[in-house]
């Protein structure tokens, strides 16, 4: 099976004193899998985040991200690397209210040095299985919470990521948008797009997860995958 996902006895201290903030850990993330982190405030979860999307170093261990180790990369080739092969959305949406959602979309995708026709037959497909295409050319702020995170999953999507990485995608959106992109990682995750999806909702977990796991101080705590095992 291919792993998307690799840490080896990896842990994150952020000073050199104490208990590690994560880790030691041990964990793979299969081709296909959605995994759930969930865990308390400071249980060490965007920390994880972090480590698997190179915005971070381990301090221990080693990171492989779709076959790649991470550590040892150059902050050039690894900003390469998380363009191409890692798309992530947050809780805010983080999108550029300047710009329309169509370019918003395609932003990534010319970063990367794709031919602007290219990109912008690939936002309009995403647009279109996303069902945001009449909103091609507004701008962010005139949409609901829940159409902004829907173009934010597309532009995260655009270079067809090894990995897409959501955190709180649903802190911020009411009920009804909340179960909208809800319904919208069910949908990524059934199209075979690997998932980590970071979240204090035990119902987003159940829902959107083939797998969970919960961290309580930095280490695994329960991974359903494990209990499922025994
Ligand atoms: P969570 O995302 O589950 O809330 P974090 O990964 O943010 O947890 O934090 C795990 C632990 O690491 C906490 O004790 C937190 O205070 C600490 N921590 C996180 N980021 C930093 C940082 N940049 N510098 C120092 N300590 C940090």
């Amino acid at each position: 099976m291919t792993q998307v996902i690799q840490l080896e006895s990896v842990a994150k201290r952020y000073d050199s004193s104490g208990t590690p903030a994560l880790g030691p850990l041990t964990l793979s993330v299969a081709k296909g899998e959605a995994l759930a982190v969930t865990g308390p405030s400071g249980s060490g979860k965007s920390t994880l985040l972090n480590l698997v999307a190179g915005l971070d170093k381990a301090t221990e261990g080693t990171v492989s991200v779709a076959g790649r180790r991470l550590d040892g990369l150059s902050e050039h080739v690894l900003a390469r690397f998380r363009r191409e092969q890692i798309g992530m959305v947050f809780q805010f949406f983080n999108l550029l209210d300047d710009l329309t959602v169509s370019d918003n979309i395609q932003l990534p995708a010319q970063l990367a040095g794709t031919a602007r026709r290219k990109t912008a037959e690939r936002a309009d497909e995403l647009m279109e299985a996303l069902g945001i295409r009449k909103h091609a050319r507004a701008y962010p702020g005139r949409l609901s919470g829940g159409e902004r995170q829907r173009v934010a999953v597309a532009r995260a999507l655009v270079n067809r990521p090894a990995l897409l990485l959501a955190d709180e995608p649903t802190g911020a959106l009411d009920s009804a948008s909340g179960q909208d992109v809800r319904e919208l990682l069910v949908d990524l995750h059934r199209g075979g797009q690997t998932i980590v999806l970071v979240t204090h909702d035990p119902a987003l977990a159940q829902a959107c997860a083939s797998r969970t796991i919960h961290l309580v101080d930095g280490h695994l705590a329960l991974d359903s995958q494990a209990e499922a095992v025994r």
